[in-house]
C-alpha cells in the first residue's frame, strides 16, 4: 500500500497545495518507503568515562540516507516518523539493528559493547517495547545489560504510571536506563526519584557554555551533585573543547560524549576506533589548570 503511494503521486497533488504542504506529504511518502527500501542507517558516537579515558559504550544515532538528498539529519524527520505512525516500526528496526550488531561484535575481535538506543515517546505508548526488547535480545543471545535505552526528560513525563510500569520491567531484566536532554524538561525532583533510571545526561544546552556563562556552570554542578545524591551516573552531552573537559572533570562529572573526543562515527570508523582502542588523554593535569 505504502508502495502504491510512492508510485501514483500525482492525485495526492492539487492547485490549492501550498509548496510546503507539498514537500511534507513527499516526506511522508519517502519516508513510509525508506524502511522498505533500507535507506535508513545507524551511526555511533563514543561515550568516555572521565576516570578512566576511556570509552564505556556508543550512542546510536539514526541517520537516512534519501535517494537525491544526501544524508538526512534526524531532526529533520523523527518528528515526521512520530507524526505519521511510521515511529514504532523504525524504533523497533533500530532495535533490531543495534542487538545485531552487539552480537556481530561480541562473535569478532571486538568483544562486548554497551549501545544506547534513544527511545520516542510512542514507542512507550504503542506497541510492547519490553516483549519486542526481550524478544530481540533472546534472538540475538546477548545479554540485557549491552543495551542501554535514553528517554528525554519529557517524555519520561508524559503518560507517567504506564512509563514506570514499562521501565520497571525493563530494569529488572538488566537493561541501563538514562533521562536524555535532562534540564531542559521540568521534571520535578520528586519525580525523578519515581523513576527507575540509572544514569543522567546534562544537555548540550548548558554544556556549550559551560566556561564562559557562570548560570550554565552553576546548573551543571547542581546535576552533577543531584546524580550523584541519588546515587545516578552523570554524563554532559556536546563536549567540545579541551576548556569544557577540564572543567567537567574537575567537578566529578562521569562521562562525557562530544565532538572533542569523536563525532557520532559510520560502523567502519567507529570500529578503527574500538579495535586501535583510543583513549581520553590523562586529563588531571588539565583538571588541576582549572580549579586553580
Ligand atoms: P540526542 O539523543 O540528544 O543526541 C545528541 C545529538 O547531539 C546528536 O545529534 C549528536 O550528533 C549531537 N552531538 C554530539 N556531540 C556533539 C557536540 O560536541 N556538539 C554538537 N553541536 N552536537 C553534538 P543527531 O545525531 O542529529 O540527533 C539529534 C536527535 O535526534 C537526538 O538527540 C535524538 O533525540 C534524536 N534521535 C537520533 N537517533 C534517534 C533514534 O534512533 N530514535 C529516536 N527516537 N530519536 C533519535
Ligand atoms: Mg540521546
Ligand atoms: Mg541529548
Ligand atoms: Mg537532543
Amino acid at each position: 500500500q505504502a508502495k502504491q503511494g510512492g508510485r501514483d503521486t500525482s492525485r495526492f497533488f492539487t492547485p490549492q497545495m501550498n509548496a510546503d504542504a507539498l514537500v511534507r506529504l513527499e516526506l511522508e511518502m519517502a519516508l513510509r518507503d525508506a524502511l522498505d527500501n533500507e535507506e535508513f542507517v545507524l551511526h555511533y558516537q563514543p561515550k568516555v568515562h572521565l576516570g578512566t579515558g576511556r570509552v564505556v559504550g556508543v550512542e546510536a544515532l539514526l541517520r537516512w540516507q534519501r535517494p537525491g538528498h544526501g544524508l538526512v539529519s534526524p531532526a529533520d524527520f523523527i518528528p515526521v516518523l512520530e507524526e505519521c505512525g511510521l515511529m514504532v516500526r523504525a524504533g523497533d528496526w533500530v532495535i533490531a539493528s543495534v542487538c545485531r550488531q552487539i552480537r556481530l561484535w561480541r562473535a569478532s575481535g571486538i568483544g562486548d559493547v554497551q549501545v544506547a538506543v534513544n527511545i520516542a515517546q510512542r514507542q512507550f505508548i504503542e506497541g510492547d517495547l519490553e516483549a519486542e526488547i526481550a524478544r530481540v535480545l533472546a534472538g540475538n543471545d546477548i545479554p540485557a545489560h549491552l543495551l542501554e535505552l535514553e528517554l528525554t526528560e519529557s517524555s519520561l513525563m508524559a503518560n507517567t504510571a504506564h512509563t514506570v510500569a514499562v521501565l520497571q520491567g525493563l530494569r529488572r531484566r538488566g537493561l541501563q536506563i538514562s533521562v536524555d536532554d535532562f534540564g531542559t524538561g521540568y521534571s520535578s525532583l520528586a519525580y525523578l526519584r519515581r523513576f527507575p533510571v540509572d544514569k543522567l545526561k546534562i544537555d548540550i544546552a548548558f554544556i556549550r557554555d559551560i566556561t564562559s556563562r557562570p548560570d550554565d556552570a552553576a546548573i551543571t554542578l547542581a546535576i552533577i551533585g543531584l546524580a550523584h545524591s541519588l546515587k545516578l551516573e552523570v554524563i554532559a552531552e556536546g563536549v567540545e573543547t579541551a576548556a569544557q573537559l577540564a572543567f567537567l572533570q574537575g567537578h566529578g562529572c562521569d562521562q562525557i560524549q562530544g565532538y572533542y573526543f569523536s563525532r557520532p562515527l559510520p560502523l567502519a570508523a567507529l570500529e578503527v576506533l574500538l579495535r586501535e582502542g583510543h583513549a581520553l588523554p590523562p586529563v588531571t593535569a588539565m583538571a588541576t589548570a582549572a580549579d586553580a
